[in-house]
């Protein structure tokens, strides 16, 4: 979600920290001084207009957070300081959309002149339109369901959801009719953990999957990812068929009609007017 504009910057750097964290058991009895580089993405212009502090990031709170999480646990290696902290800011502060954390250990054990050593990464919050569907049992209950299991966990914020609506079933296979419709998601989840995270909710909704295309209790597809375009052998993303599917781009149309679809260049509101036209 980051990608999409040029985000303002609230800059931390060399913020020192004594803490215990490395595969040594000296260094976890010992400890030795870690120096953190952070780079919150946000969006300062109201509280720069306003000079009100409310509207910002207050990085002192930032730096105390940090300085508390990284002496109140003990990791072996810099990358987990790293994701960990990135993953406390990002989740307490709604203002900061994507954080830059670089942990820098200079004093690291290495038995040879150097000058520094460091883990640099960048988490951020990603907006996610994800397809619901169902043709079995209680529809609307299963379907609730899949909403529900995204207020479960802290990494996924549900934003929004479509109304939904009946269908007749699509592939050709006799069956009954489907309720459909979409959620918009924040999440720091990756697309392949996402995609772990739906499997798991569609098993808990005793999902059988023994005809392609056949009856289900409740299916779920990641639609759209921020911009992403990614093509692996469990995932496709853009989702590769939404653009032939009215019971996805008419929910979409209703709650993100002005979202463009990243290869084919049109909104969702022009993809479902399209495709009602070709009927
Ligand atoms: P289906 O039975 O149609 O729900 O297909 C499920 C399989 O499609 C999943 O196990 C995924 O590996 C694969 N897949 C490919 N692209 C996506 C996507 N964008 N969202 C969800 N599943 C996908």
């Amino acid at each position: 979600m980051y990608q999409r504009k040029e985000w303002d910057e609230i800059c931390i750097d060399d913020l020192e920290v004594y803490a215990h964290h490395g595969v040594y058991p000296e260094e976890k009895e010992k400890g030795q001084n870690f120096y953190v580089n952070m780079i919150l993405y946000t969006d300062t212009r109201a509280a720069g207009q306003r000079d009100e502090l409310t509207l910002s990031t207050h990085y002192g709170e930032v730096c105390h957070l940090v300085t508390k999480w990284m002496q109140e646990h003990t990791y072996d290696l810099i990358e987990t300081v790293a994701e960990t902290a990135a993953e406390q800011v990002l989740l307490h502060y709604p203002l900061v959309q994507a954080v830059d954390v670089e942990i820098r250990k200079p004093q690291a054990p290495i038995g040879l002149p150097f000058g520094n050593v460091s883990v640099k990464i960048r988490r951020g919050w990603h907006r996610v339109y994800i397809a619901l569907g169902s043709n079995m049992g209680d529809r609307k209950k299963y379907l609730q369901a899949g909403v529900d299991a995204m207020k479960r966990r802290a990494d996924i914020r549900l934003q929004k959801v479509s109304s939904w609506r009946q269908t007749a079933p699509y592939g050709g296979v006799e069956q009954a009719d489907f309720l459909n419709g979409v959620m918009e998601v924040q999440t720091l989840l990756t697309p392949r953990e996402l995609l772990d995270y739906l499997h798991e909710i569609e098993q808990e909704a005793d999902r059988k999957r023994e005809i392609h295309w056949g009856p289900r209790t409740l299916d779920l597809d990641i639609l759209l990812y921020d911009d992403l375009v990614m093509e692996s052998e469990e995932l496709t993303i853009p989702h590769v068929d939404m653009q032939n599917r009215d019971f996805v781009l008419g929910p979409m149309a209703e709650i993100a009609g002005w979202v463009r679809h990243p290869l084919l260049g049109l909104t969702m509101g022009q993809l479902y007017a399209r495709l009602m036209s070709a009927k």
